[in-house]
């Protein structure tokens, strides 16, 4: 408690909790998973992370390593052999050339590189731009920045950002861009000419550019993964966030990394070093397994949500009122659902009460996901065939 001896603050003001964290809301996927969590009967489509148990020889690296004593801290930045690992796949995967000395850090997951990035980025005031719908973390972070999120909003089924609806968003104050392909939740991956165009506005514009690539396996029907750091001209400029936890179903190991110019990653290193010091020990001894070894894991995980992705999208476009199209990457469909007049997060509650089925309303990316809906296909195909049939059911009664 603060010295306070005349007794001035009163305990009301005393026990008040920060404007900044009363600013912003919970995570809408986040209230999704705790009421699905009291309901046994639900079929849960509504969660971002694989349904695969992570590959057995990750799982043995991780094992080994707690048993041969990666029990400590480690260094901030990560186990050198791990970024070293990570500036292999990065040249070979990527075309980024990347110093795993300087310029790499790993990090606890993509949600921790965001935060750290924002903070180590962001002065009160900066402007950010982001398409929507986006992942809600993004708005937040800039939020909790003081900066502003600066919201440009995109029209289905593409959802890709153009220069044109970008340019005419952007003030003095701008001091970055976002992007998200392959996209949570719209599911596009965008061009190569689309992220080329978007990098050299924010190069003219002297602005960071932020490529969160944690989806880049999970692409369909050849479409291409492009990171805009492999060209040297934007290197500067371009913040790289990847991850292990969709690409090798390592989403409880929380392990990611950014990739920044040295400067810029200096700062982020301080930023991710007083907030968590390092990543877990053992999870980065996982995570450098998942890079060397074998990686017909991720090609099987990849083929299995093609499948799921054909029965979704069949499924969804056979019901009433739901229109969805191929998405061309990630675990998500994304069908609009505006023929049904029923605003998305009502929608979400009536096939949570009434079909047993969770999902997440469009509208938990930011307002221009109304009229759309999340169904994550990450999740086997017998659940999924039960959510179309709980759902077709529902559409049914409700005509
Ligand atoms: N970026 C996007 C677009 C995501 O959807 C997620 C997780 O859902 C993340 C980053 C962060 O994932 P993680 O912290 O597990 O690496």
């Amino acid at each position: 408690m603060p010295f306070d001896p005349l007794n001035l603050v009163d305990e009301g003001e005393r026990l008040r909790t920060s404007e900044r964290a009363r600013s912003i809301k919970p995570s809408p996927i986040r209230k999704t998973i705790d009421l699905a969590e009291s309901r046994p009967d639900i079929v849960g489509l509504h969660t971002g992370e694989p349904d695969f148990a992570t590959p057995g020889h990750i799982v043995e690296a991780g094992s080994l390593a707690l048993q041969n004593g990666y029990t400590h801290y480690t260094h901030g930045a990560g186990i050198l052999k791990l970024r070293e690992a990570i500036s292999r796949k990065l040249l070979e995967d990527n075309g980024i050339e990347a110093n795993p000395e300087t310029e790499i850090t790993v990090t606890v997951g993509g949600y921790a590189a965001m935060f750290a990035i924002i903070q180590a980025t962001i002065d009160p005031g900066d402007e950010v731009v982001i398409a929507q719908p986006s992942w809600p973390p993004y708005s937040s972070y800039v939020k909790l920045a003081d900066g502003v999120p600066v919201h440009v909003p995109l029209e289905g089924p593409e959802f890709e950002p153009s220069r044109a609806d970008v340019e005419p968003l952007l003030t003095e104050k701008t001091k970055m861009i976002i992007v998200n392909s392959p996209n949570n939740p719209t599911g596009s991956v965008y061009s190569r000419s689309c992220l080329l165009d978007l990098a050299e506005m924010a190069k003219e514009h002297s602005m960071y550019v932020v490529s969160d690539e944690v989806y880049e396996k999970i692409v369909f029907d050849g479409n291409e993964h492009f990171s805009i750091a492999s060209r040297s001209e934007f290197k500067d400029a371009a913040i790289t966030v990847n991850s292990f936890s969709k690409t090798y179903a390592m989403t409880g190991w929380r392990i990611g990394y950014v990739v920044a110019n040295q400067t810029t990653t200096s700062e982020i290193r301080k930023i991710h070093d007083f907030m968590v010091s390092c990543a877990p020990a053992c999870a980065q001894k996982a995570a450098l397994e998942a890079l060397s070894g074998p990686q017909d894991c991720v090609s099987d995980m990849v083929e299995e949500y093609g499948r799921r992705r054909e029965q979704i999208v069949t499924g969804l476009n056979e019901i009433e009122g739901f229109y969805c199209t191929l998405p061309k990457g990630t675990f998500y469909a994304f069908p609009n659902v505006s023929k049904l007049g029923i605003p998305s997060a009502k929608l979400a509650e009536e096939l949570l009460d009434k079909a047993a089925v969770a999902s997440i309303p469009g509208d938990g990316f930011g307002k221009a996901g109304e009229g759309y809906m999340r169904f994550s296909f990450a999740s086997s195909r017998q659940n999924i065939q039960e959510a179309l049939t709980r759902i077709k059911a529902w559409r049914t009664k409700h005509r």
